[in-house]
C-alpha cells in the first residue's frame, strides 16, 4: 500500500496524529479505528469501497478520541533501571544489580536497601523479556491460591486440596495465608449463610496467566480460568474484583442477574473495582513498552 506517498491535500492522516497508520482491508464491511498498544499505533481500517477521503474525516471527527489513547503511549513504563512498576498497587523500583556471574538473578529484595524492589543481578543490562517472564510466575504464585480461597467460599466454604506444588520462591514472592485473606478482605457471615445454597461449581478451577490483548480474564465451561499477567500492575481492589468475576463464572456461565449478585458477594470492592478497571484498566498495558 502506497497510501502514505499518495497524499492529496486534506488526507495527511498524520496531522491527525502520529501514531495513526492507515489499512485498507478487504474483509472489512465498516470503517473501524483499532488501538494496539503492544505496537504503539492506532489502526484505521478502511473498507475496499470506502474513498480515502471518508476515512479521513471519519479519523477527524475521533482526533480527541485518538489523542486520548495515544497519550497514553507516551507514559509507557519500559522494563529498565529505575522504572517504577506498581505491584499489587505498591511501588517497586527496577533496580539493575551489576554483576560478574553469567546467571541472571531476579528477584523481589526482602531486606536491605532495596526493601521491596525488584532486583536484576546480571552481567548485561535488563532483558525486558526476562523480567516478563519473571512477573508472570509471579502473577501466577499470587493469583492462584488468591482464585482458589474465592472458588473455596463458594464450593461450601469446603477447601480444594491443595495438589499443585508451589514453586521454589524466595521469601518475599510467597504469599502467606494471613497476607492472602488481608488481600481478600473478610467475608460477612450474611454470605457464608447464603454460599451453601450457591450450586456447586462442576470443577475445580485451574489458571492459566495469558498475554491478552482485549481482556483481563476468561473463564472456559471446563473450569479453565485465564487472568491476564498484567493484573499484576493493578491495585488489589481491582485485580481481586477480576478474580471474583471469573471465578463466578464457574457458577454462572452468563452475565445473568444471578452472575452480578455473586460477583458483587465474592468481591473485596465491588464498585472500587470495576470502576478502577473501566477507568484505569487500560493503563496496564503500558508495562513493559519500549519508552518513546
Ligand atoms: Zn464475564
Amino acid at each position: 500500500m502506497a497510501l502514505a506517498t499518495s497524499v492529496t491535500p486534506g488526507s495527511d492522516f498524520s496531522a491527525i496524529s502520529p501514531y495513526l497508520q492507515v489499512r485498507e482491508s478487504a474483509r472489512a464491511k465498516r470503517l473501524a479505528l483499532r488501538v494496539e498498544p503492544q505496537s504503539r499505533c492506532v489502526y484505521l481500517v478502511v473498507p475496499q469501497r470506502t474513498s480515502l477521503a471518508t476515512a479521513y474525516q471519519f479519523a477527524l471527527s475521533y482526533k480527541d478520541w485518538i489523542a486520548d489513547k495515544t497519550g497514553k503511549f507516551l507514559h509507557s513504563k519500559p522494563f529498565e533501571d529505575g522504572t517504577v512498576l506498581p505491584i499489587f498497587g505498591e511501588d517497586s523500583t527496577l533496580r539493575h544489580i551489576p554483576t560478574s556471574s553469567a546467571r541472571t538473578k531476579i528477584y523481589f529484595a526482602a531486606e536491605g536497601p532495596y526493601k521491596g524492589d525488584l532486583c536484576v543481578e546480571s552481567s548485561e543490562s535488563i532483558v525486558p523479556a526476562r523480567v516478563e517472564k519473571f512477573l508472570k510466575s509471579h502473577a501466577h504464585r499470587i493469583m492462584e491460591p488468591w482464585m482458589r480461597e474465592k472458588a473455596a467460599l463458594i464450593q461450601n466454604l469446603r477447601k480444594p486440596a491443595p495438589n499443585h506444588s508451589p514453586r521454589k520462591t524466595t521469601a518475599a514472592a510467597t504469599i502467606s495465608k494471613a497476607d492472602l485473606l488481608r488481600l481478600m478482605g473478610i467475608k460477612s457471615p450474611a454470605f457464608k449463610a447464603r454460599a451453601t445454597s450457591i450450586p456447586k461449581p462442576t470443577s475445580t478451577p485451574i489458571l492459566k496467566i495469558k498475554d491478552m490483548k482485549s481482556r483481563w480474564g476468561s473463564c472456559a465451561v471446563s473450569g479453565e480460568i485465564s487472568l491476564s499477567w498484567r493484573l499484576i500492575f493493578a491495585p488489589i481492589v481491582a485485580a481481586d474484583y477480576v478474580i471474583a468475576h471469573e471465578v463466578a463464572h464457574l457458577v454462572h456461565h452468563n452475565h445473568s442477574p444471578s452472575f452480578w449478585t455473586l460477583c458483587r458477594e465474592l468481591s473485596r470492592d465491588f464498585d472500587e473495582g470495576t470502576r478502577w478497571m473501566k477507568r484505569h484498566g487500560s493503563e496496564l498495558m503500558v508495562y513493559g513498552l519500549e519508552g518513546s
